[in-house]
């Protein structure tokens, strides 16, 4: 399951961070996913709790931030919404683009102590 894996990788990160930031609890996590991630929020969701069980961020809240689908069209000399990785230029069908942003999900902020 590809949301399970993606939780995995977070609390690696969390850990690295704590190591290095010298903090033992996590309370709450920011997290941004773009619109054009392939990430479901729901499933993401879902598997948090049972990936951060016994973990540094047990019972942490979960925010996560939508972020949306962008990208620059060279034709249009401009950055347009997108809402699929693939989409031509919603003004003028030009193909392909340039994403700008909306492509990644990232650790935005942390609450911890
Ligand atoms: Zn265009």
């Amino acid at each position: 399951m590809h949301e399970m894996s993606l939780c995995e990788n977070i609390l690696q990160t969390l850990q690295q961070q704590a190591n290095a930031q010298q903090y033992s609890k996590v309370k709450t996590i920011w997290l941004e996913i773009g619109e054009l991630a392939g990430v479901e929020a729901d499933a993401l969701r879902f598997s948090f709790d049972s990936v951060m069980q016994d973990s540094i961020a047990d019972q942490a809240r979960l925010e996560i931030i939508d972020i949306a689908g962008q990208a620059y069209c060279s034709h249009c000399a401009k950055n347009v919404p997108i809402q699929q990785r693939y989409d031509a230029c919603p003004e003028c069908g030009h193909f392909p683009l340039q994403i700008v942003a909306g492509d990644q999900m990232r650790i935005k902020q942390l609450e911890v102590e």
